[in-house]
């Protein structure tokens, strides 16, 4: 497949040098001009994937880590296949137990992180981390048809507004362009009941998680609910980002998408009804922000 330079892109569009020159600007001014450029000339490039996309040598690591975090809307909704993506990598075990996949430097903190909570006792196994759009996609839409039901009901028959039936969904599952697994930076650790958590071995867990992940870049994006998170989903104990690179996606998902860009899925149309990127893909835990 042809690789595409990112560098002649840049230059066809008459902003060469932003990505790599950095003699009489402070960092924060060439951050602000890189984000504003890329966001202006965003319809220009709108259909490259991340992994084609090669830089000019000159470009710093530090500079190209930036640019590939806030570039692609297509990432940040998850359209792309992890792996083909070179900055992802496949998690190995003991860390997980099936084919999944992980963002670099996040695994690598994970499994620190691992390291340290097995000297004290508490095994950490992912459960579930990188799920592109289309995997998304069949767990929305086969709840949305009733193919699988909610909570013990079949929603398509239940209910018909489509509001209610997407919040129903999303008390335990994702839009699909709207979840954090599809970035590869979050992972679901141990067990998916909130039960669990709540007594013996998955409490110990938990309180290790809650007194050390921080240490090593994660942050319960779902918290409790209540003044600081009026809104989003239940909380997760066992849903954990790693804050580095994410926190960057956050913000770029901020800026760049909005509930008019959420498609391609039955019951899409429900999103701007929820407004979905405000309440659910923004409304984390204040303290993974
Ligand atoms: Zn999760």
């Amino acid at each position: 497949m042809k690789i595409i330079n990112l560098t002649a892109i840049f230059s066809l569009v008459g902003i060469f040098g932003i990505a790599c020159t950095s003699t009489d600007s402070t960092d924060e001014t060439i951050t602000e001009k890189t984000t504003r450029t890329i966001e202006s000339k965003d319809s220009l490039i709108p259909e490259i994937p991340d992994s084609l996309i090669q830089f000019d040598a000159s470009v710093s690591a530090e500079k190209r880590k930036e640019i590939m975090a806030k570039i692609s809307k297509k990432y940040l909704m998850g359209k792309f296949d992890p792996a083909k993506d070179e900055r992802f990598s496949k998690i190995p075990a003991p860390y997980a137990q099936k084919e999944m996949f992980m963002r670099i430097e996040a695994l690598e903190s994970f499994k620190k992180m691992h390291a340290a909570a097995k000297e004290a006792g508490i095994s950490l196994l992912i459960i579930s981390a990188t799920r592109p759009f289309d995997v998304q996609k069949s767990i929305w839409e086969a709840k949305w048809t009733g193919m699988r039901k909610v909570d013990g009901k079949m929603l398509s028959k239940e209910v018909k507004d489509p509001k209610g039936r997407a919040v129903k969904i999303l008390r335990w599952s994702s839009m699909p362009s709207t979840s954090r697994h599809h970035w590869g930076t979050d992972v679901d650790i141990n067990n998916l009941e909130p039960d669990y958590f709540s007594r013996g071995q998955g409490l110990k867990e938990y309180e290790w998680l809650v007194a050390n992940a921080a240490q090593f870049g994660f942050c319960q994006v779902y918290s409790e609910m209540g003044e600081n998170r009026p809104y989003g989903y239940q909380e997760e104990k066992w849903h954990w980002s790693y804050l580095p690179i994410s926190k960057d996606l956050t913000n770029a998902y901020a800026q760049k998408i909005s509930d008019q860009d959420i498609g391609g899925f039955l019951g899409s149309e429900s999103a701007p009804m929820i407004e979905v990127v405000k309440k659910y893909v923004l409304g984390i835990n204040p303290d993974c922000l």
